[in-house]
């Protein structure tokens, strides 16, 4: 069996050991293990990295679009905002569990963990 990518594995919510099994039972709650290959995943977390590059990224978006409906097409505000506000909950509910599988698929690949005492020592 090959290992794929984290990178294919994690963007297409599958398994990062097989590549077949989901990752995901529902929205953004891992599964205890795989259904591909029985890999456990109980001790999956990506804390609050898969957050932290959303906002990053829709931020990104979503500030030049407000600003092209609001100062280029000259929209109300109210509109503008709510065209603005709507699209960044809209891209942020997409791209939520492709980045969670990403960061997990990358953690199960360099084996990261939380750090502990015995590491320091
Ligand atoms: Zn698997």
């Amino acid at each position: 069996m090959t290992t794929p990518s984290p990178i294919s594995a994690g963007l297409r919510l599958r398994c990062p050991q097989c590549g077949r099994g989901e990752v995901f039972s529902s929205y953004l709650k891992f599964r205890d293990h795989c259904r591909g290959c029985g890999a456990d995943f109980t001790k999956a977390d990506a804390g609050d990295g898969p957050a932290v590059f959303i906002v990053l990224i829709v931020g990104a978006i979503v500030t030049p679009l407000l600003i092209v409906l609001q100062f280029g097409l000259q929209l109300p505000d109210w509109l503008a905002l709510s065209i603005t506000m709507g699209a960044a909950v809209i891209l942020c509910l997409a791209l939520l569990p492709p980045f969670k599988a990403l960061l997990f698929a990358l953690q199960w690949k360099h084996k990261a963990r939380e750090a502990t005492h015995e590491d320091v020592e």
